[in-house]
């Protein structure tokens, strides 16, 4: 049976809106194996599954959520049991580091670097002073350099996780490891969880730079949905795999993996 990993923003909800067919397609997947996979590490897997659970998802576990602030700790703690770290980053990246590693601002292994709240000078200064002087080295949860979001009914950009590691870069000469999408661990950490392996899934998400591209590379089926960053008529970009399903909408998208057999109609 297929397995489904699932981008959120962009295709189930934008901000606080609910996206056209979201419901109908999720109560689709959720009758098999699916994880929610999202390179916004900001908020903690619990409060996901409360959001998506506001929004009529029903029955959602923190368990079927992935974030990349949970596979940056992962990685770190495979890579480096009892690691010790200094973080730059939202309450879900301090929370899934402080399961699995400690803070120590004066020898730390890693500087971890991801988005929201926290960069300012002085962390900028304790970081880079960890990289050059400790051999610190530099970790990103995800390599967006905006996002895209909603507040009081207006778009807005906020600066990701890559604009935000820029600066830990430009002022270091150092290059991080990037954990989120399109690399290929937060991909491999979902298909671990859910007991599958590449020709089992279907990626679908609303970037073909993030989302399509890093699910193709590692031979995972692809469906994009032009709900997000890329929208209706705009042309494919030079160099990406094209994805094996291109939709306007979830519920366009739900309506061809039934005609194909992928799901139950
Ligand atoms: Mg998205």
């Amino acid at each position: 049976m297929t397995a489904f990993l699932v981008d959120m923003d962009g295709v189930l909800y934008h901000g606080d809106r609910l996206l056209p067919g979201a419901r109908e397609f999720h109560r689709h997947v959720a009758v098999g194996r699916h994880l929610f996979i999202t390179n916004n590490p900001t908020l903690p897997p619990e409060e996901v599954a409360v959001k998506l659970r506001g929004l009529g998802f029903l029955g959602v576990e923190p368990e079927q959520i992935l974030t990349s602030a949970q596979a940056t700790a992962e990685w770190l703690a495979q890579t480096k049991p009892g690691f010790r770290y200094f973080a730059v980053g939202a309450d879900g990246l301090q929370q899934a580091l402080a399961t699995v590693g400690r803070v120590d601002c004066v020898n730390a292994d890693f500087v971890v670097v991801g988005e929201g709240a926290g960069l300012d000078y002085g962390t900028l200064t304790t970081g880079i002073n960890l990289i050059l002087s400790q051999g610190a080295r530099l970790v990103a949860t995800n390599p967006d350099t905006t996002v895209d979001t909603v507040r009081d009914g207006q778009r807005v950009v906020l600066p990701g996780g890559g604009a935000l590691v820029a600066s830990f870069e430009a002022a270091t000469a150092r290059r991080a490891v990037i954990i989120g999408k399109p690399q290929p661990l937060l991909y491999r950490m979902a298909m671990d969880r859910l007991g599958v392996t590449a020709v089992d899934c279907i990626m679908v998400g609303d970037r073909p730079d993030t989302d399509i591209a890093g699910a193709a590379a590692l031979g995972i089926r692809t469906a994009l949905v032009r709900t997000g960053r890329f929208t209706p008529g705009e042309s494919w970009p030079d160099g990406i795999a094209r994805p094996d399903w291109d939709c306007e909408s979830l519920s366009e998208l739900t309506d061809a993996l039934c005609r194909d057999g992928v799901v139950m109609k």
